[in-house]
Order: C-alpha cells, then sequence, then structure tokens
C-alpha cells in the first residue's frame, strides 16, 4: 500500500480516537467539528444569481449574463473559506469520513432557502475516478449527496454517472485550465434509467462551476430533461 494513503489512514485514526477533536480548531468535542466552528460558517443566503447561485444584488450575475451553464441552476449553502474549508480539507485530503456528518447538516438545514424536493427525480453526486476511491477510500460529493437523498426521500444514483479518465485536481489549476481540464470526462451508464428525468447534482465545492457543468453536459446528453445542482460550499 503507498506511503501516501497508509499515512493518511493512520492520520484519520489519530484523529478520531477517544476523546475527539474539532479537526478545525483541535479543541476537545464530541463530535468533529465543534459548534464555534459551525457558528464560524458564512451561509449563503438570497439575494443570489437566479442561475449559478452567486450572491449578488442583479436578477443574473456578470459571469452567467456572458456564459450559459448547461445545468439549470445551481446553489451552494456556505462559502468556502474559514472553518468551511479546513473541515471539506479534512474530509477530502486527510480521509476523515466521520466530518461529512457536520457537512451534510450544514446542507440540509440550508434547504428552507433550495428546495429542490417537488422538482427532482434522482440524486446523483459529482464522481471521481476509480484510482481516487482507492487512494481515498470514498467520494466525498457522494456522502453528501447519500445524507441530502436521505433527508429528502429522493433516490440517489451512485453508478450512473462517472469520470471516464482521471484529470488532474481542479484546484491545482488556474481559471482558465479548470474550464477544459474536464471537458469529455463525465460519461453516463444505464442511461435508459435517465429517460425524461430531473437530475439533482451534489458536489463539496463550486468554483468556475466547470465540473458541475460537464457533467450536467453528459445527463443532458444522455437524456435528462433537466439538471440542477446543489453544493455545499461556494468559493467566491
Ligand atoms: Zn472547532
Ligand atoms: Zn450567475
Amino acid at each position: 500500500m503507498p506511503i501516501r494513503i497508509l499515512r493518511n489512514i493512520c492520520l484519520g485514526a489519530a484523529d478520531l480516537t477517544y476523546p475527539i477533536h474539532c479537526v478545525v480548531c483541535r479543541r476537545s468535542w464530541h463530535s468533529v467539528v465543534c459548534a464555534q466552528c459551525l457558528d464560524k460558517i458564512t451561509h449563503i443566503v438570497p439575494p443570489v444569481c437566479a442561475r449559478c447561485g452567486l450572491p449578488t444584488d442583479r436578477h443574473i450575475c456578470g459571469t452567467c449574463r456572458t456564459r450559459k451553464f448547461h445545468f439549470e441552476k445551481a446553489r451552494s449553502s456556505a462559502v468556502f473559506e474559514g472553518a468551511l474549508r479546513e473541515a471539506i480539507h479534512a474530509l477530502k485530503y486527510r480521509n476523515l469520513k466521520a466530518v461529512a456528518d457536520p457537512l451534510i447538516e450544514v446542507m440540509n438545514k440550508a434547504y428552507p432557502f433550495y428546495n429542490y424536493r417537488n422538482s427532482i427525480d434522482m440524486i446523483i453526486p459529482i464522481p471521481v475516478h476509480w484510482s481516487r476511491i482507492v487512494e481515498r477510500g470514498f467520494n466525498q460529493s457522494e456522502l453528501l449527496a447519500r445524507g441530502i437523498a436521505r433527508h429528502l426521500s429522493i433516490r440517489l444514483e451512485t453508478a450512473m454517472l462517472y469520470k471516464a479518465f482521471k484529470t488532474p485536481h481542479q484546484a491545482d489549476l488556474p481559471f482558465e485550465q479548470r474550464l477544459t481540464n474536464v471537458a469529455g470526462s463525465f460519461a453516463v451508464r444505464n442511461a435508459h434509467k435517465l429517460q425524461g428525468k430531473r437530475a439533482l447534482l451534489i458536489d463539496d465545492v463550486m468554483t468556475t462551476g466547470a465540473t458541475l457543468d460537464e457533467a450536467a453536459r453528459a445527463l443532458l446528453e444522455a437524456g435528462a430533461s433537466s439538471v440542477v445542482a446543489y453544493t455545499l460550499s461556494r468559493s467566491l
């Protein structure tokens, strides 16, 4: 087993031994993210761009006036900064699966603003390449999507949309390259189950919208009637 994977597992185990410590501030707490750190999260509330969910006083933001996303609309529960960014990094890069639970709660609490319940047929997480699953042990977006699907009692589809080839981490790339990095990297299997269906895509972070856009394009081309997106966080 590669040393990096072993190190992640050991770090994860060390962080979750009793008493539990908050993965953000390290204080001893009964949960992996303490109440004080959860309080520091900046939630995104209206007014937001009707299309991409960016906080703005304008009906449609500057980006969406010039760029047409394939998803109908996207919304995010909180700003990707500070305590939330730390918690997401702990989940993704320190392999701490338990951090997903408080983050799912952050997403669920934002639902009064962004209720998709009556307008979607299935929930689909943004997939990662299988090699990242081997490395990390899980797909963080799938964990979040599972929590949302349970909360809304909507069918979760985890195998339909998949990553056809590995692409560099979006976070490691400059803005321009992010837009093309994921092009054509998503594929759909069992497309007959998607025909005429309305899908809700779930991801952990929205930055340029390129990943959600490309996933939405793949789903629409495969037969979905509409795609909306909901992310835990939004990079502003
Ligand atoms: Zn804390
Ligand atoms: Zn917009």
